[in-house]
């Protein structure tokens, strides 16, 4: 095969895929806020792009600098890009086809925007992106591509469910829809995509989940379709969790994660924080419980019991003036832990030890809402479809297209 590869290797550099939807209407970009207060960064392009004003309309510069570094700096509220200042509080990049640029290191699709912040010394670079192209970005970066297609597609339609809700319940009041991190779902731009990400996205291309506000009429509406690594053996409902009450994010039984998950990975070892520690960044977190003062004694409040395992759900937090307070067992995960890597999830036991909080007999990782990733893969593996895997994990939910 060599000669296959020193032939046809050299002959031109691999053609990137097109960016599909670069057309399409205003309500179907995503807006990712790829770098948040930056001082500088550098870009790089593989074709000419435009520099243009906030409304995309009107080209201030057009550059023709391929394949070299180039260096974006801000001061006194003008933004300078390879020695040009511009003037105005928002810039958009537009590479010309495919539509793609290197930022930092990595590359994405879709346009780059420049905003100026208040005080003039730092800008956002929030990436503009249709939301099929955006949704390769996050599939590939949410499951491992080699999983069964059916996992893909599962994953892809929650996204594509995610994504819009957020933007549509968040987006209008502030500049950006979501962040490239686990804080929403994670997109890593072009480095995750792969043929068989694509593949998923374009066979679900353009289908949501809608579901009923409970208590609400038969309204079915787009609600927040969460989900996450390994539940652990049982789903959690939302309103222990972060307080929606649709229809569709209630816990239901995983008897699948744990053919999927690694033994070592399903359950997890005992972690120990500092209580001086969780002290600082609980009062710092949320300053509503400062009069506690030191925390004392962290004891499980709510729990949701499920045969010989429970999920705890609500803390009862204990301080040295006396007070007392209350925090949802996730909002505590991820106060402790931001990472949430060493206490994966709430289904474990907390031990009040000298010095120091003890989490033990874990399962799981994640919060646990909606759908199991690694369930949904155990369920693909059993030959389940992909909408036997969403309404599984998302009760009396359906499919619709939004185009
Ligand atoms: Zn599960």
């Amino acid at each position: 095969m060599l000669w296959l590869i020193t032939i046809f290797g050299c002959v031109e550099r691999q053609l990137a895929r097109p960016t599909p939807q670069m057309g399409i209407e205003q309500r179907f970009w995503v807006r990712v806020l790829l770098l948040d207060d930056a001082p500088t960064c550098t870009l790089k392009f593989a074709t000419s792009f435009t520099v243009s004003d906030s409304d995309g309309q009107s080209t201030q510069a057009r550059f023709y600098q391929a394949d070299v570094p180039i260096n974006v700096s801000i001061s006194a509220a003008k933004i300078t890009i390879s020695g040009r200042s511009f003037t105005g509080n928002e810039v958009i990049i537009t590479p010309d086809k495919p539509h793609i640029f290197n930022l930092n290191g990595d590359e994405y699709r879709g346009k780059l925007k420049l905003i100026v912040n208040p005080d003039g010394n730092f800008f956002d670079a929030v990436n503009l992106v249709p939301l099929e192209p955006y949704l390769a970005g996050v599939v590939g970066a949410e499951m491992p591509d080699y999983w069964e297609p059916i996992a893909l597609q599962s994953q892809a339609i929650a996204a594509r469910t995610y994504c819009l809700y957020i933007k549509n319940r968040f987006g209008s009041n502030r500049h950006w829809d979501m962040r490239p991190t686990a804080a929403n779902q994670v997109y890593l731009g072009v480095k995750a995509e792969s043929g068989r990400i694509w593949k998923a996205v374009n066979q679900t291309q353009g289908q949501i989940l809608v579901g009923r506000k409970d208590g609400a009429n038969m309204q079915y509406e787009i609600f927040p379709a969460y989900y996450s690594s390994t539940c652990g053996g049982h789903t959690e409902n939302s309103s222990n969790v972060f307080g929606d009450t649709f229809e569709p994010l209630v816990g239901v039984p995983c008897p699948y994660c744990k053919k999927v998950a690694k033994p070592s990975f399903f359950f997890w070892p005992m972690v120990q924080f500092d209580k001086e520690d969780v002290t600082n960044k609980v009062l710092q977190n949320y300053p509503k419980l400062k009069p506690l003062g030191e925390i004392k004694n962290i004891t499980p409040a709510k729990q949701s019991k499920y045969g010989n395992f429970s999920r705890l759900t609500l803390f009862k937090l204990a301080g040295s003036s006396g007070e007392s307070g209350f925090l949802r067992a996730e909002d505590l995960r991820l106060t402790i832990d931001p990472t949430g890597n060493k206490l994966r999830s709430t289904i474990c036991q907390i031990v009040n030890m000298a010095g120091a909080w003890a989490f033990l007999s874990g399962r799981g990782y994640g919060h646990g809402v909606g759908m199991c990733q690694c369930g949904a893969q155990g369920m693909a593996r059993e030959g389940k479809s992909a909408a036997e895997i969403l309404f599984y994990y998302y009760p009396g939910s359906k499919i619709v297209s939004v185009y």
